[in-house]
């Protein structure tokens, strides 16, 4: 059974929603919508198969009024704290506000006058929602460019702090900060410095990590170096991908920090010359049939004698297979003999007696 750890990042938490981020608070997995929020229909069905798969909170982009109405009818629908992404019309934020938003991802210096800062800000005040403020570093300030000669951490990091001084100058600290690049050492150092400037909680990402397996990669090493260092309270992984798949692999990245449980994991050897069961397939159809059981434990799935039995005994239920058999542990401990056509079906019988 994987524990559940709480983040030590010492960051102050803030409340979004129903939830805290920051402190002490498990680590938020984050999304963004695909959909735009006015078509209240697919939106409303993406954020049900956002949360059934794991996520805690949902940002959506507010480009209009009728999206930021929106809000108001999809918070009917879940749970979840929905952050109101705003590029530079500060009356959307206005609305989006007005309209339920949980918290609200908007760069003050984008927004034009000082009037429509103190507007926005004032706006959050009275509704006590944080704001999320940061930087990407496509968007980093031609000035910052110059005195920084061009991307990287002090350039980001200092683009992020002169939005947050801005918000503070409105007497507000009730701000997360984000830095985000599509390098993954930028990133890296970047929110490490900003660790050391800052104790607002810090929301991570690899930005524009790509698809697939890079996208993957890419927001593991990034995200994962930076959260065992105890950086990062909320976490988005963004990928070309639908939404639910940056969930689930942001999840994931918890999971295998030993920071927040997900469902059963697996471990399974790589195979090799001594291998004598059809172990790639067995664990593809083991995997795909226990996707939808939401239980928190560890199973071992193991080709031989060698390595096998130490992880199967170190798993909640295990399997070290031989010459088209196997041997299943459970908690430990050799249960009984097993054929390799019987693998499958013995490890779901298994994992249904497992509390
Ligand atoms: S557990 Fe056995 S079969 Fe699997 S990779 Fe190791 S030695 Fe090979």
């Amino acid at each position: 059974m994987t524990n559940f750890i709480k983040t030590e990042s010492g960051t102050r938490p803030i409340k979004c929603g129903n939830l805290y981020v920051g402190g002490n608070n498990k680590i938020t997995v984050q999304s963004m919508l695909n959909t735009k929020l006015s078509d209240t229909d697919s939106s409303i069905k993406q954020i049900e198969l956002l949360e059934l798969n794991g996520c805690d909170i949902i940002r959506a982009s507010i480009d209009t009024e009728d999206d930021a109405k929106a809000i108001n009818i999809v918070k009917k629908h879940t749970e979840m704290p929905i952050v109101a992404d705003i590029q530079f019309d500060y009356r959307m934020a206005i609305h989006a506000i007005r309209n339920g938003a949980d918290a609200i991802r908007i760069n003050p210096c984008y927004i034009g006058s000082e009037t429509n800062v103190e507007s926005v800000i004032n706006e959050c005040k009275i509704n006590n929602i944080p704001i999320r403020v940061g930087v990407n570093s496509g968007s980093v300030k031609k000035e910052f460019l110059e005195k920084y000669n061009g991307v990287n951490k002090l350039s980001l990091v200092e683009s992020a702090l002169e939005q947050v001084r801005i918000v503070e100058k409105y007497n507000y600290e009730n701000i997360a900060i984000s830095i985000k690049a599509s390098d993954v050492k930028m990133t890296y150092d970047a929110n490490i410095e900003l660790s050391k400037r800052t104790d607002y909680p810090i929301h991570l990402g690899i930005t524009e990590s790509g698809s697939d397996e890079d996208g993957i990669i890419k927001s593991s090493m990034g995200l994962g170096s930076l959260l065992l260092m105890g950086i990062g309270d909320t976490i988005r992984v963004s990928l070309t991908e639908d939404p639910v798949r940056e969930v689930i692999i942001g999840r994931k990245i918890l999971q295998y920090l030993g920071l927040r449980p997900y469902g059963i994991e697996v471990v399974s050897c790589p195979t090799c010359g001594r291998t004598k069961v059809d172990l790639i397939n067995i664990v593809r159809d083991v995997k795909k049939a226990i996707a939808p059981i939401k239980k928190d434990i560890k199973i071992a799935i193991m080709g031989c004698a060698v390595n096998g039995p130490g992880e199967a005994r170190g798993a909640d239920i295990g399997i070290a297979s031989g010459n088209g058999e196997a041997l299943l542990f459970k908690k430990g401990e050799i249960i009984k003999k097993i054929k390799e056509s019987e693998i499958i079906s013995v490890l779901l019988e298994e994992i249904d007696k497992l509390n």
